[in-house]
């Protein structure tokens, strides 16, 4: 993985504004978006591990699975040129043809073969039996899971969660992270520490299970608070009140948020401090998890 250049530490750096200020706490960023320039963020933490394992186990090819617009299949797709491997996207829904988003587009730049399949078919993803069936067909081959959520995902989520204590000197009472499968809000817990995870989809619950499942058996684990209310209607969807805050906070804080994840962890955040949800003196990391690639173009302008 030394092909990928990381820039680590990524920088973590403190906030401040009106609102921060009336809440009493401290507010730090941790800049994972800075951590490379195409394969952002949680992604790059996620795959670590997992595409060191794959060349562990002698793999020529890594096969994941994502979305139309699946931020994980484009790291994927990106680390897996770096790192020399094979890739296969296993896309849900049917083949776009000349209508490929750029996600896609992206990832068929780097070399990766997208199959794609009905809804009924992805939803069978993390079934054992499918997997072996996946297994019999490209042999040779390591699968991630969707969203790169693995115990290998939490492993490099683990080492972000040390960065940053190395940088504040003390553990953060939280750390705030937009959820989307829940690997990366489940490494933190299993750094020991506390997060408030924010659902980016709608009727995110079964991420609880998912992430207490991943973690397993931990005695060291932190706490966990779900918040399932920031989806703005769903997954990928957005609300003129979601864009408008990510544009006041890149006009405030001189830092870009989009729309799919951070802008909404971020939306919640800032209405739990509003509401007075965290005690004065609380010192809370936010991880900024990157995928700005999914930028909206008209958050682009300024
Ligand atoms: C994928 C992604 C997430 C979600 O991470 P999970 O570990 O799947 O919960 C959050 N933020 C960004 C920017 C992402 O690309």
């Amino acid at each position: 993985m030394d092909l990928l250049v990381p820039s680590l530490p990524t920088p973590l750096l403190e906030i401040s504004d009106e609102v921060i200020l009336k809440a009493g706490v401290r507010l730090f960023i941790k800049r994972d978006d800075l951590i490379h320039p195409t394969v952002s963020g949680n992604k790059w933490r996620k795959l670590k591990y997992n595409l060191q394992q794959a060349r562990l186990e002698g793999a020529g090819t890594v096969l994941t699975f994502g979305g139309a617009f699946s931020n994980h299949l484009y790291a994927t797709a990106a680390a897996g040129k770096y790192a020399s491997f094979e890739t296969i996207g296993i896309v849900r829904g049917e083949d776009p043809g000349e209508r490929k988003s750029s996600t896609l587009k992206f990832c068929e730049a780097q070399g990766m073969k997208l199959h794609y399949v009905s809804r009924e078919e992805y939803r069978l993803r993390n079934s054992d039996d499918y997997i072996n069936e996946l297994k019999r067909k490209f042999t040779n081959t390591f699968i991630i899971p969707e969203g790169g959520t693995s115990e290998f995902a939490l492993k490099g989520v683990e080492e972000m969660a040390e960065e940053v204590k190395q940088q504040l000197g003390f553990t953060p009472d939280y750390y705030a992270v937009a959820a989307g499968t829940g690997g990366t809000a489940a490494g933190i817990l299993s750094s020991g520490s506390n997060a408030l995870a924010f659902s980016a989809l709608k009727g995110g619950d079964f991420l609880e299970n998912d992430i207490l499942n991943l973690i397993g058996e931990n005695n060291h684990q932190g706490q966990l608070k779900l918040f399932l209310e920031y989806h703005f209607k769903g997954y990928a969807k957005y609300t003129q009140e979601l864009l408008d805050f990510i544009l006041i906070f890149k006009k405030k804080h001189g830092i870009q948020l989009e729309q799919v994840y951070t802008g909404k962890m971020f939306f919640g955040l800032y209405d739990l401090m509003e509401k007075g949800y965290f005690k004065n003196g609380d010192r809370i990391v936010a991880v900024h998890t990157g995928g700005l690639q999914g930028l909206l173009e008209g958050l682009k302008r300024i």
